[in-house]
């Protein structure tokens, strides 16, 4: 079945056009700048093929239409009908406290998703602008909604609640919620299968550290917490987003500076992290370049940002009562030895002792702890799209099977 996967944020929308029973993906690639000049579609196909269109893309309906184009294009496309799309997968990143899994997008689930965008204010205005745009340009096409906050909907009250008044999380559904949910469900799974274990015997701590981070404790398979909470604002240092913080330390800065609230909230998600601590870059490349090079700020906002993945490991194990793997993914976790090593390091006590070689090795998928280490530290590559492509085949093979 072949599914075309969609990620729509504000002025981008990021494509995968994938074959879900062989899992490959046949072509791949990016609108940005949507609404603005210079807004520009970039492809890559699975043989290395790469095509660059600049056009006037006004909105994500037209964003769409010029995806379509590169699929049927005869040149660079990879199919040769608008019918040759079988489905369609969304990341939607809130499916607030209704959706604990994937669904068939409907009238009704669109409804609720409208009424959700109040939790999500940044992401689902843009997801659900997506969904309108394949409607109008493939009306026929079952379309599926998978949600980043579903994986984590088992957490038990004790790790979601937030000490604030109870009438607050019925009133307002304030509670933490937890989002990464696709990659923390993929990495554990690849994690169980890489053990040669079953993933209801297992006790794992996913890090999935990209420009946003978030780690979560998956014991047999359920996501029992999260760092990140009712936004996902809250837990690990990120590229420009503080994690957690003392919630006084806002009220202060707003008393001292006269910040409005919407400047409060730019100040905590676009100027913090490892941009705020080190006013270098939020890019953990540069952090590190520049910490070698005996930057003093670069080296707080490395030592912080690992400091803090490491007290939740320490957490999370705790939770689920032990520890058999812990598993590094994102961008920085994928790629960075300094942050694993660092995270890592002193950890013999969890039975976590890592192996340099393996850690610094040029393979994606890898163990880097010791053969004889109880505790595996794994690196694994994320593969969100993938879980999108085969939710939505899931869902529309059962919609195919039900009687008409
Ligand atoms: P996003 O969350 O936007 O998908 P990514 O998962 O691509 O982002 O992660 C981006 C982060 O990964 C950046 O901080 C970048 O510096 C970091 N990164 C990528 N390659 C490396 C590397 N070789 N060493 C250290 N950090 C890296």
């Amino acid at each position: 079945m072949n599914i075309l996967v969609l990620n729509c944020g504000s002025s981008s929308v990021k494509y995968q056009f994938i074959e879900s029973d062989s899992q490959k993906t046949l072509t791949k690639g990016s609108v940005d700048r949507i609404g603005m000049s210079g807004a520009t579609l970039t492809n890559k196909r699975h043989d290395g093929d790469e095509i660059r269109i600049v056009g006037e893309i006004v909105d994500h309906t037209v964003a769409i239409e010029y995806i379509l184009a590169v699929l049927l294009s005869r040149n660079h496309g990879v199919i040769n009908d608008k019918s040759d799309i079988h489905a369609i997968g969304h990341r939607v990143v809130h499916g607030g406290e209704t959706f604990s899994g994937s669904v068939l997008i409907t009238d009704e689930v669109i409804r609720i998703l409208r009424e959700n965008i109040e939790l999500a204010p940044l992401h689902n205005p843009h997801n659900l602008r997506g969904i309108s745009a394949c409607e109008v340009n493939l009306p026929n096409t079952p379309q599926v909604g998978v949600f980043d906050t579903s994986f984590h909907s088992r957490m038990p009250k004790r790790a979601y609640l937030y000490g604030i008044p109870y009438s607050l999380y019925s009133q307002y559904k304030i509670r933490r919620y937890g989002f990464h949910g696709s990659s923390h469900r993929f990495v554990s799974h690849r994690a169980a299968t890489l053990l040669g274990r079953d993933i209801n015997t297992l006790k794992i701590i996913t890090c999935h550290l990209g420009n946003g981070c978030s780690m979560a404790a998956v014991d047999h398979g359920v996501s029992i917490d999260t760092t990140m909470g009712f936004t996902p604002l809250e837990g690990l240092l990120m590229g420009t987003r503080s994690g957690d913080l003392d919630p006084s330390v806002i009220l202060f800065i707003m008393g001292k500076e006269g910040i409005s609230l919407g400047e409060a909230g730019t100040l905590l998600n676009k100027h913090s992290g490892l941009q705020g601590i080190s006013g270098i870059s939020s890019d953990m490349r540069e952090i590190e370049t520049e910490m070698q090079n005996g930057d003093k700020k670069a080296t707080y906002a490395f030592d912080v940002f690992a400091y803090r993945v490491k007290k939740y490991i320490g957490a999370y194990a705790a939770a689920m009562g032990g520890l058999d793997a812990v598993v590094f993914t994102g961008g920085i976790g994928e790629n960075s030895t300094l942050i694993r090593k660092a995270c890592c390091e002193n950890m013999e006590f969890f039975g976590i002792i890592l192996d340099r070689e393996r850690n610094e090795s040029n393979a994606k998928e890898k163990v880097i702890t010791t053969d004889g280490s109880t505790t595996k530290v794994i690196v694994i590559p994320t593969n969100e799209e993938l879980v999108i492509a085969l939710d939505t085949k899931q869902i529309v093979k059962e919609l195919k099977a039900q009687p008409a």
